[in-house]
């Protein structure tokens, strides 16, 4: 079988935004599919290792951000390659809170939100797929979607690896100089593991 074949899947990129009781939290998915037209029917799939999973598994809401090729990579820095259980991801962002009462991100980075309320659950092992209907939702701006391709193509700073011998995260573009890639290695800035990497050509 020819893997390669599933990256021409194209995807979108979303900021999931909930709330665990004490602080906003949330993260950077390309997992968000309407489902169904009527009733108005959303999933989104989540990593269960993700703190974001639990506090929407124990919440039943979450806002998905809809980003726009405006979206700066600080933004994916600050709610992707952190985690949300020791950090507060929305500390020093501009936010607005929607008819739910969770945070969306600053118009200058997102298209639309679109505000869900869980009523079902998937377990697929490593990750959660939630399925949820819409309870609001509006767009606020013409700006373009932000797709996984254009991140890749546009957004994730050009990894500087002239003369250099080993391999690159292909999430975020950090440079691991070395012979063999450890299995379990775990890229320290976007904590993707070593499947995320490829060797420098
Ligand atoms: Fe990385």
């Amino acid at each position: 079988m020819d893997k390669t074949a599933l990256f021409k899947i194209s995807y979108g990129l979303f900021a999931i935004t909930c709330n665990d009781g004490n602080k906003d939290t949330g993260l950077i998915v390309n997992t968000v599919m309407q489902v169904t037209d009527s009733p108005l029917r959303l999933t989104v799939t989540i990593n269960k290792s993700n703190y974001s999973h639990d506090v929407i598994k124990n919440s039943g809401i979450m806002n998905v951000n809809c980003l726009s090729v405006d979206t700066p990579f600080e933004i994916f820095k600050k709610l992707g390659f952190q985690s949300g259980k020791d950090t507060d991801k929305f500390n020093g962002l501009l936010t607005w809170k929607a008819s739910n009462g969770l945070v969306n991100l600053s118009c200058e980075y997102i298209n639309a939100y679109i505000c869900l309320r869980v009523i079902d659950y998937v377990d697929f092992g490593t990750h959660g797929m939630f399925v949820c209907e819409a309870t609001d939702a509006m767009t606020v701006s013409d700006a373009d979607s932000m797709t996984y391709d254009y991140y890749h193509k546009n957004v994730k700073p050009k990894p500087e690896t002239k003369n250099k011998k080993g391999y690159v995260c292909k999430i975020c573009g950090y440079v691991y100089e070395g012979e063999v890639l450890p299995d379990d290695f775990v890229c320290p800035l976007c904590k993707h593991g070593a499947s995320d990497f490829e060797p420098i050509k």
